[in-house]
């Protein structure tokens, strides 16, 4: 048994590729991650959907009351 745990650097490797400042290499090292970790899966689902929304959100000024709730309420699925 080693103590090796893929997830350890899950964070500091999802968020750069999230951000799209990654080498190849590492985007294909955090797709292969992505591929074997269902939980890094689902965040990183969650966090992609996230972003697509505050893109668009920001597209269309004002932003309605009813999207703030929305993005509220995602801030915190787990609530
Ligand atoms: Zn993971």
């Amino acid at each position: 048994m080693t103590a090796y745990d893929p997830c350890a650097h899950c964070e500091e490797m999802m968020q750069p590729y999230m951000d799209r400042v990654i080498t190849d290499t590492e985007r294909a090292e955090a797709e292969a991650h992505l591929d074997e970790c269902t939980y890094c899966r689902k965040r990183y689902r969650f966090e992609e959907k996230l972003r697509q929304f505050v893109r668009q959100a920001v597209q269309h000024e004002p932003m309605p009351v009813e999207l703030k709730t929305k993005l509220a309420g995602l801030r915190t699925p787990l609530q």
